[in-house]
Order: structure tokens, then sequence, then C-alpha cells
């Protein structure tokens, strides 16, 4: 097995994906089993994915640690482990608190390394055998949130960036259902746009999906008691499935010239 550079001890902070476990990389598998510790966000990352450390393994859940709490367990570990891996939801870039837990390693001269993971934003794209993006329709996707506790930089108002119509999908904001819907009306999105919800996408047994309009999506999340980790996939593209006019992707276009396939001129 070839571990590149995992040679030096050093603290990992590896993506462990939306919720099955079977959706971590090779790398962050890998790293798991080589693993002296593991920290892990109990709240949101699977135990079932640390099935894979060795037996003599220390794995503690960072659910009721502070940051100060969590970046110390972290850097005592190192002392002692060639590899400490920190579990993050997802992908460790979005929405995880990465910098500020990066920041102290760097201060105590603990080496670093980050493996990314799947986003829910792509897997509950994938659930709803949705893609977010078509041509023609829409080639932007936004990753966001809608202000809530956490405020918006300036120019990030979900109105602002709804305007765009390109493909939204809204992370952290199940409870903010009410203000989505009034951002994306107040942007030009019309009553019967429509969005998926999709809620512990991927996690076996638990997943629900929901599939309305703007106008209904918060009755119908309210009938289901979706009041937590969900994804909101607003996007031009969605229920592009039952779509009987499609514009195809160049690429596979018979007459397109690309690095690999010669196109051939179509005889009008
Ligand atoms: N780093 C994570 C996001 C962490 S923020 C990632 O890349 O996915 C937590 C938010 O992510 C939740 O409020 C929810 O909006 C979303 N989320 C996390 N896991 C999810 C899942 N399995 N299904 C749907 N949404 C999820």
């Amino acid at each position: 097995m070839c571990f590149g550079d995992i040679e030096m001890s050093k603290v990992w902070f590896v993506g462990a994906g939306p919720g099955d476990p079977d959706l971590i990389t090779i790398k962050g598998h890998d790293l798991i089993a080589r693993a002296g510790a593991i920290l892990f966000a109990g709240s949101l990352v699977s135990e079932a994915v640390t099935r894979w450390a060795p037996r003599n393994c220390e794995i503690k859940d960072s659910k009721g640690m502070t940051l100060e709490e969590i970046t110390d367990w972290l850097i005592d570990q190192a002392e002692k482990h060639e590899i400490v891996v920190r579990l993050q939801t997802g992908d460790p870039g979005l929405y995880g608190a990465l910098i500020e837990m990066v920041q102290p390693l760097d201060k105590a001269n603990v080496d670093v390394g980050v493996v990314p993971g799947v986003s829910s934003a792509m897997a509950s794209a994938a659930v709803g055998i949705e893609s977010l993006t078509l041509p023609e329709v829409t080639q932007t996707v936004i990753f966001t949130r809608v202000e809530g506790r956490t405020p918006m930089p300036k120019g990030e108002s979900l109105r602002e960036l709804a305007s765009h119509h390109s493909t939204l999908c809204i992370f952290l904001s199940i409870t903010l259902l009410k203000k989505v819907q009034s951002e994306l009306k107040r942007a030009g999105w019309s009553e019967d746009s429509a969005i998926l919800v999709v809620h512990k996408a991927s996690w076996p047994g638990e997943e629900i999906i929901v599939r309305s309009t703007l106008k209904d999506i918060r009755d119908k999340c309210k009938a289901e008691k979706i009041t937590s980790q969900a994804m909101i996939i607003v996007s031009p593209t969605i229920g592009a499935r039952q779509w009987d006019t499609l514009a195809k992707s160049k690429l596979y276009d018979s007459s397109f010239t690309h690095r690999f396939r010669r196109g051939v001129k179509e005889v009008v």
C-alpha cells in the first residue's frame, strides 16, 4: 500500500463523507486503518467509520468538547502516535471549522494533512438522481447558507446569490425555510420552482427525500418532521430526469472535436 507522505507524525483531517461509511475515500480509510488515535464528531459522523481502526486505537467522540479541548487532544495524541485522525463530516473544507483547528496545531509545530471527502451537497444530488449543472440551463453551483446566528458577508445574502438563477446548495438552513422561501421569491424564483430537500443523505435507513415547490417545501418538510441535517437544493435542473427536451452536452456530440475524438461534420 502506498502512503506517500505518511511518514512523520501528523494530524490528518479526514472527510468522512455524508453518512454512509462506504463513501469515505480509500486514503481516508487507509489512514483510519493505521491510526493511533481518532477523534470524530459523533453528532454528525457515523461511528461505523471507525470500524476499520486498529484494535488498540484510541477513539474519542468530540461531541461535548470545545474547540480548545479538541486541538489540545489532537496535539497530545500527535506526541504519542504517528497517525492521528480527526474525522470531519462531508468535506473538511466546507462549514467545518478546519482553519480554526489547524492554527493551534501550526503553533504547536504539529504537521497537518487534509483528505477531502464527499460533501453532503454531492450526496444529496446523487440520491435524488439530479445533476447540479446542465447544458444551456445552468453551469454554476453555489454552496451557501442563510443568515442565522452566523452573519453573511456583504454581497452574499441568499437573495443576491439566488438572483443568478444558478444551482444553490443551501447548508445549515433547514430551520430557516421561511427565510429561504422569501429570499428566493424576492430574487425572482416562481412559486412553482422545484426544490429538493434531503435529510441524512446516504445514512443507511435514515434518509428522507422531499421533492416539492418553493411554495410548499416548508409544509412538506414540517410534515416529514425534518428539523436538522438536511440539504436544500434549489436549481433550474431539478427534475430534469423527467424532461422531454434536454440540450445535450457538447462533449458527446458526434460533431464536436476534442482532444480524444475528431468530430464528424453533419451532412444536411
Ligand atoms: N462539511 C459538511 C457540511 C457540514 S455543515 C459537508 O461537506 O457536507 C452541516 C450541514 O451540512 C447540515 O446542516 C446540512 O445542511 C448538511 N449535511 C451534512 N450531512 C448531511 C447529510 N447526510 N444529508 C443532508 N445534509 C447534510
